[in-house]
């Protein structure tokens, strides 16, 4: 499935939608329906949509991160406009995404350029930044909701290929060999709530062994290469 997605010209995603009956259209405030001008009536006019923040239930399915990260280009049918996603672009119909003073495009779920293979080549002698983006993707994917719990490694085993296949190097329960301290490496607050997935799924040294609410910390790799792992007092994950 994985090799659908990403040999796809383009997906078109019902990312309002948090199920298969809700569809990818909805209901258009009447303002914003095209209308003829009095003096030109083959021109149309509208008023300009303003910009919602987005509400995009399907982006907290498990298994869609791995095909909006795959995919070459998205069109996310949102609540109240089209998205457009792309390795070079992220834009939605009012430009708002764009402008946003807030940051919103900087809070979108994962950048498709950190999924993108000539990405991961270039910086696969860079551990440090190849393994910073390993953990984002890690970090992003952890929280994110699976019908089947054991479907964890399945569902983002497409990105692992791909990943393999960029740097060379060897996958593992979730983590690589080549940067397994760091891997090993990852922590949650005290606060946060998070259960050990029963029946199991991957090893408890693995992120993948737990479900959680907040995503997981990694310590940085400079610290997780030193001899002791330096890890905040009293963050452990306890067995
Ligand atoms: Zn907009």
């Amino acid at each position: 499935m994985a090799n659908i997605y990403a040999n796809s010209t383009i997906t078109i995603a019902a990312s309002a939608s948090s199920g298969p009956s809700e569809g990818l259209f909805r209901v258009a405030d009447p303002k914003h329906i095209g209308r003829p001008t009095s003096s030109f009536p083959h021109i149309h006019t509208r008023y300009p949509l303003g910009h919602h923040s987005p509400d995009l239930p399907l982006l907290g399915r498990g298994w869609v991160f791995q095909e909006r990260l795959l995919s070459p280009r998205v069109l996310h049918f949102a609540e109240h406009e089209l998205i457009w996603e792309c390795m070079e672009s992220l834009d939605c119909e009012c430009l708002g995404i764009e402008d946003d003073p807030d940051g919103e495009k900087n809070s979108w779920p994962i950048p498709k350029q950190s999924c993108h293979p000539g990405t991961w080549r270039s910086l696969k002698d860079d551990h440090v930044e190849i393994t910073a983006m390993w953990h984002m993707l890690t970090r992003s994917y952890s929280k994110l909701v699976l019908s089947k719990p054991d479907d964890i490694f399945p569902a983002i085993s497409g990105i692992a290929k791909s990943f393999g296949e960029a740097t060379g190097w060897n996958y593992f329960a979730g983590m690589w060999k080549q940067i397994m301290i760091p891997c090993l490496s990852w922590y949650i607050s005290p606060q946060s709530s998070r259960t050990r997935c029963v029946p199991w799924r991957a090893p408890t040294f693995s992120w993948a062994s737990v479900q959680f609410v907040e995503a997981p910390n990694f310590v940085h790799l400079k610290k997780a290469t030193e001899f002791g792992v330096d890890y905040p007092e009293g963050e452990r994950l306890d067995e």
